[in-house]
């Protein structure tokens, strides 16, 4: 078949910088590629003729069977900490970097696939994905980005009409994954586990330049980048940790240099406020557990700023060992400080509040005792604060099963919002509503979804969930389902897999 022409203006920096970082690879063939589904928003922002890549052609492209020119595909390789445990090389097993464009902001952006077979870092993979597990990237990347949480994203998933073996056989699929970079905090880890110091310190100069290019070129650079991505991930997690998101497998090849959310494997959002709350089946001792993930981050961070060290010593001259492990340590030891004050900015806009107060915090952290000790939504919870802060109690109280400690909350939350006098109840629960969502990718609302997508080939449930976690903050009466808890018992079994 012959390419199609031009469908994207790749310009592709790490298959040119980074020979030797990877090993180039090809797709593989499947019978019958068919869109599932394709990100017109997201194409529109890439520059992307959405019409050209709705068609068969943009199908076989989507499935691998078709190399779009311009494409260098190629496989990453990367380590990384998985419950713990180190593996020296994972890599890409499944996934293929394509190339990188430039979207309409400016930004360089990845475009990659996800279950386009196996490569040389496969191990015992059959470098497969099945439709469902891509299906939900897509539902919960879509709506963490709608959210404003950093995240990849789904440009389009691809059927192959073949199947994948898993517990069951299971109809095949190909996603294609935009990310601003696939640079892990593992992809360090493998040449800093290779004592390979030239590659790592190409890979650390390539990450400086993609994503923090305002640090090229000065003498504390290395440390330097330690510092933003502990920022961007002290961030990100106080995002996750303030919508009662649980990412599931926290290993560090699954934690962005970026700062952006990757793989969406097992997780899931909370119900009732639980901060031991846990769903992936394979986390048997709650490792990543919801209340762990801040100190998950920073034990990740603390790995990568083992692999950044040797740069970090080697640029300090002699006896510069010892001085460049204590800054390194201050620089992780920053994330707590950081992560409190980022998860205090969101808990106080989710209050309504503008300015801050020395006791927002301990407001904050009682409202959240409550949720817990009454088992009350944690998405409803807070969202139902508009409601009060707009004069009506009933919606929220009826959360609780006991609502006079509610009460007693609700005083005095009331009485911290009027010293902010200047701001009208309207405008307080406005406040409220555009921080703390209405609709979140339920687990059950997903669930039924992939359900019908995977087994029935209907794309109906999918296409209406996605509609609804698109625009999270709006309430919308044909949506009010997908506001909806799941039943108590639905949840108290939910489990998510990792055999994606
Ligand atoms: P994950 O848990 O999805 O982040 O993947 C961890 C590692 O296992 C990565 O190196 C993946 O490329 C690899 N992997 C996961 N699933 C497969 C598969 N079906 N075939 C080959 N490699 C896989
Ligand atoms: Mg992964």
């Amino acid at each position: 078949m012959q390419p199609p022409l031009s469908l994207f203006s790749f310009d592709n920096t790490f298959a040119r910088d980074l020979d030797g970082l990877y090993t180039a690879w090809q797709p593989a063939q499947v019978r019958t590629p068919k869109l599932l589904f394709l990100n017109r928003p997201l194409a529109a922002e890439l520059w992307l003729d959405a019409d050209a890549l709705g068609t068969p052609e943009g199908a076989a492209v989507f499935a691998g069977n078709s190399v779009p020119e311009g494409a260098l595909p190629l496989a990453q390789a990367y380590a990384g900490h998985q419950f713990g445990g180190f593996s020296p090389q994972l890599g890409d097993g499944r996934a293929l970097l394509l190339g990188e464009v430039v979207d309409r902001h400016g930004q360089r952006r990845d475009i990659a696939f996800k279950g386009s077979g196996r490569t040389p870092f496969s191990r015992g993979g059959d470098g497969r994905a099945a439709v469902g597990p891509m299906l939900r990237e897509v539902l919960i990347g879509e709506g963490m980005h709608a959210l404003g949480i950093p995240t990849t994203r789904a440009l389009a998933v691809a059927g192959t009409g073949e199947e994948v073996v898993r517990e069951q056989l299971l109809p095949g699929a190909v996603l294609t994954r935009v990310a601003s970079s696939h640079l892990r905090v593992g992809t360090f880890q493998f040449f800093a586990a290779r004592n390979d110091i030239d590659k790592l310190r190409r890979l650390a100069e390539y990450a400086i330049a993609r994503h923090d290019p305002d640090l090229a070129g000065s003498s504390d650079r290395y440390l330097a980048l330690l510092r933003r991505v502990v920022e961007r991930q002290a961030v990100l997690i106080a995002q996750w940790m303030n919508v009662g998101f649980i990412h599931g497998v926290m290993n560090t090849d699954n934690m962005t240099i970026s700062g952006e959310t990757i793989d969406y494997g097992p997780c899931a959002f909370m119900e009732a406020y639980d901060p031991k709350a846990v769903f992936s089946s394979i986390d048997r001792n709650g490792r990543y557990a919801y209340a762990n993930q801040p100190l998950i981050a920073q034990w990740n961070l603390a790995r990568l700023a083992e692999a950044l060290l040797p740069l970090v010593v080697a640029d300090g001259g002699e006896a510069a060992a010892q001085d460049a492990v204590d800054r390194a340590t201050e620089v992780l030891k920053s994330f707590e400080a950081l992560y409190q004050a980022a998860l205090l900015r969101g808990q106080r806009a989710k209050l309504g509040l503008e300015a801050a107060a020395d006791e927002d915090a301990g407001l904050a952290d009682d409202w959240l005792r409550l949720l817990e000790t009454q088992q009350v939504d944690f998405t409803l919870g807070w969202r139902r604060l508009a409601d009060a802060a707009a004069g009506d109690e009933a919606a929220l109280l009826g959360l609780f099963a006991e609502p006079a400690a509610a009460r007693e909350w609700i005083g005095r939350w009331q009485r911290r919002c009027a010293s902010e006098a200047d701001v009208t109840p309207q405008l307080r629960a406005e406040r409220v509503r555009r921080a703390s969502p209405w609709v979140i990718p339920r687990n059950h609302h997903v669930e039924a979804a992939l359900r019908a997508a995977s087994q029935d080939g209907d794309m109906a449930p999918f296409d209406s969930l996605l509609d609804a976690v698109r625009q999270p903050f709006d309430e919308h009466p044909g949506r009010a389902a997908y506001a909806e808890p799941a039943p108590a018992a639905v949840t108290a079994g939910y489990q998510t897999f990792c055999g994606t």
